[in-house]
């Protein structure tokens, strides 16, 4: 996928004391390959590029002190811009309702979408919305839309399939005023193609209800059509936002990419799974992150599964949120981590962890894992739980105990407090990123 050959060539610049233009330029000819392989846009590759070489080769990037790394950071600052710089929000009319319009192609995801919407914001924004049911085309498409209501105790406003949307949508709004909802969610119908009887009915709907937000709904794993499709829904509606939906299911990641920039419109959600829960505010810096593996935990809890039991997973992830993990489970990690890859590049991974000082002294190969195991084993209990109280005495002892020295001692407890203060910091700034709606 796109994030493993923008990985890989990475890779081969990010530790380079001295980058030239043709250091540039080469890694610019893969990034061009791997953004087109991903079906972005040509015209937005071939502007993405352009902007990056030039600011590459710029005084900034060439005169630092590490200018394999400023290269990556130009890259992910402008694969950020690319998707939209800020996160955008959803909208609050100043009136309620807040009137949100879903729109797109059949079989995109709108009802779907609807259902997962409206349970977003009740559950983290605590809001009490209502659905209508305005896709009277579509066998079972009202039903299907009553069942999701039904399943998230959430209204579903229907007149049947025999009254016309647009007064659907007119006495909907009614009632939703006199039931006090906050936020009114129309799904809309679909078709095969963009077609002017849709776009004529669509239209209507929106002059009549003069919605805050009209949402287009564009399955991802379409790639360049999604874009296409963005592009005329967009003409002819002026959308507020996009949701990408069946993320989960598209390796390119083409269309996350080029949406923004060929339509002008954000993208708002990103829909990862048939679920009701399966929708997240889209973050343009964490996806380019994670596009990157720059700093993305998800990567790394990702790679923990495809190694461990998934039990285990989970645990090392709440380990590492909560920043309370012990010199036991660095022992049964170790092993595990192991099949992973090289420690050091895994924890590389880590947001933040560029910034922490000692970081690229954490480098523990093979060799060195057969003394840290006999150090920990020579631990109590209590020490393992809390190395604070490993004084030079108990030092001592553990030395002797496992056959190395105090300074390798030292080395590892200083090694560990390390990797203890930079999961605090890492499960800090995810608490901090969720108040702002994202981690950085
Ligand atoms: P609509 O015709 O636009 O209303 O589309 P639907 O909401 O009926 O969805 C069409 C199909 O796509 C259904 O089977 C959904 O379960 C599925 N779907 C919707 N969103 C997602 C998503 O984000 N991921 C996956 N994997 N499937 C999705
Ligand atoms: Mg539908």
């Amino acid at each position: 996928g796109l994030a493993d050959r923008l990985q890989s060539t990475i890779q081969k610049i990010r530790g380079k004391g001295k980058v030239t233009e043709s250091d540039v330029k080469e890694m610019m000819r893969e990034v061009r390959l791997a953004l087109l392989e991903a079906d972005v846009n040509f015209k937005v590759v071939k502007d993405f590029v352009k902007k990056v070489s030039e600011r590459s080769v710029g005084q900034e990037v060439m005169k630092s002190l590490t200018p394999g790394q400023q290269v990556i950071k130009v890259v992910k600052e402008e694969l950020t811009e690319l998707m939209g710089g800020e996160q955008s929000k959803i909208a609050v009319a100043n009136r309620p309702p807040t009137v949100i319009m879903m729109v797109g192609l059949q079989g995109a995801g709108k009802t779907t979408t609807t259902g997962k919407l409206a349970n977003l914001l009740r559950k983290k924004y605590n809001r009490n919305p209502m659905l209508v049911a305005a896709d009277i085309y579509r066998p079972a498409a009202i039903k299907q839309l009553e069942t999701l209501g039904k399943q998230l105790s959430m209204p579903v406003f229907s007149l049947g399939d025999q009254v016309s949307p647009v007064e659907i949508a007119k006495q909907a709004i009614q009632k939703a005023k006199e039931d006090h909802h906050d936020y009114v969610l129309i799904d809309t119908a679909g078709r095969l193609h963009v077609d002017e009887a849709l776009m004529d009915e669509l239209k209507q709907i929106k002059e009549l209800t003069k919605p805050d937000e009209i949402f287009l709904v564009v399955d991802a794993m379409t790639g360049q059509d999604a874009v296409n499709v963005a592009s005329s829904f967009n003409e002819q509606l002026g959308l507020t936002g996009v949701v990408l939906t069946k993320l989960d299911g598209d390796t390119r990641g083409g269309a996350a990419l080029s949406i923004r920039s060929v339509t002008n419109t954000p993208i708002k959600f990103v829909g990862l799974g048939e679920k009701m829960d399966a929708i997240e505010p889209f973050h343009p810096e964490r996806m380019a992150s994670r596009i990157l593996g720059m700093g993305d935990v998800l990567t790394l809890i990702e790679k923990a599964q495809a190694n461990v039991d998934e039990e285990k997973a989970r645990e090392l992830e709440q380990k590492m949120r909560t920043a309370s993990f012990t010199f036991d489970d660095f022992l049964e990690q170790l092993g595990q981590v192991r099949n992973m890859g090289p420690l050091d590049e895994l924890l590389k991974m880590m947001p933040g962890a560029n910034k922490i000082k000692g970081l690229n002294n954490l480098q523990i190969d093979d060799k060195q894992i057969a003394h840290v195991e006999a150090i920990i084993k020579s631990m109590t209990k209590q020490e393992k739980i809390q190395p604070e109280m490993i004084n030079a005495s108990r030092r001592k002892r553990i030395a002797k105990g496992s056959g190395t020295s105090v300074p390798e001692v030292n080395r590892l407890l200083k090694q560990f407090e390390d990797m203890k203060k930079m999961m605090k910091q890492m499960a800090g700034m995810q608490q901090k990123g969720k108040k702002k709606g994202g981690f950085k």
